[in-house]
């Protein structure tokens, strides 16, 4: 791995089941020092999920205000199906409070926040293997045959997109990438702190 740029600015990003939302809720149990972005979105919750904590449920006007008013950091429609996007001013606010910041994204989401900000870390959490994406991916068991296809078309594409990115970390096991991103974001912890 070659010595990545620091930053205080984390994008982590990946294929489709790669399980980029598990390493992000693991590093937010484990590191209540990093501050970690709360999204919006279109898509209604999940019988698990807490309005606030996991995501800010939106409606399509309420998302399109935002647009307009230019409170998106970042937005993209996701697996065709929901609108997702990253609230600025937190993010900026984590970042003058001198926090260790980390979004959760998407490809689309991340190729636009290296618009806006190019000094980010760009981080690809990657599948140990293709064979373990698809059993990843099947192994969630909700998914027909159709969907199961064009989410794997989607990975092989969102698979090419790695060299794109300033650092790889492999997502063999949970508690190895989160260390692995905590080490990159520690650069940043460190040097924030008086
Ligand atoms: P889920 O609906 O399973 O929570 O998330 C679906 C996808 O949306 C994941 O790939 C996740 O990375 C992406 N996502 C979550 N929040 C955002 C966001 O704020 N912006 C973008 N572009 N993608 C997001």
């Amino acid at each position: 791995m070659t010595e990545p740029t620091r930053s205080r600015l984390l994008v982590l990003a990946g294929p489709t089941a790669v399980g980029k939302g598990t390493v992000a809720a693991r590093v937010r149990e484990t590191h209540p020092d990093v501050w970690l972005s709360v999204s919006v979105t279109t898509r209604p919750p999940r019988h698990t999920e807490v309005d606030g904590d996991h995501y800010h449920f939106v409606s399509d006007a309420e998302f399109d205000q935002m647009i307009a008013d230019g409170e998106l950091l970042e937005w993209a429609v996701v697996h065709k199906t929901a609108r997702y996007g990253t609230p600025r001013r937190p993010v900026e606010e984590a970042l003058a409070a001198g926090k260790a910041a980390m979004l959760e994204i998407d490809l689309q989401g991340a190729r636009q926040v290296r618009e806006t900000m190019p000094e980010a870390l760009f981080v690809f959490l990657k599948p140990p293997s293709w064979e373990e994406l698809v059993r990843r991916l099947v192994g969630r068991g909700t998914e027909s045959a159709e969907d199961r296809e064009r989410r794997l078309e989607t990975a092989r594409e969102e698979l090419a997109a790695e060299s794109w990115f300033d650092v790889t970390v492999v997502n063999a096991e949970v508690n190895d990438a989160v260390a692995e991103l905590v080490s990159l974001l520690g650069a940043a912890t460190g040097a924030a702190t008086p």
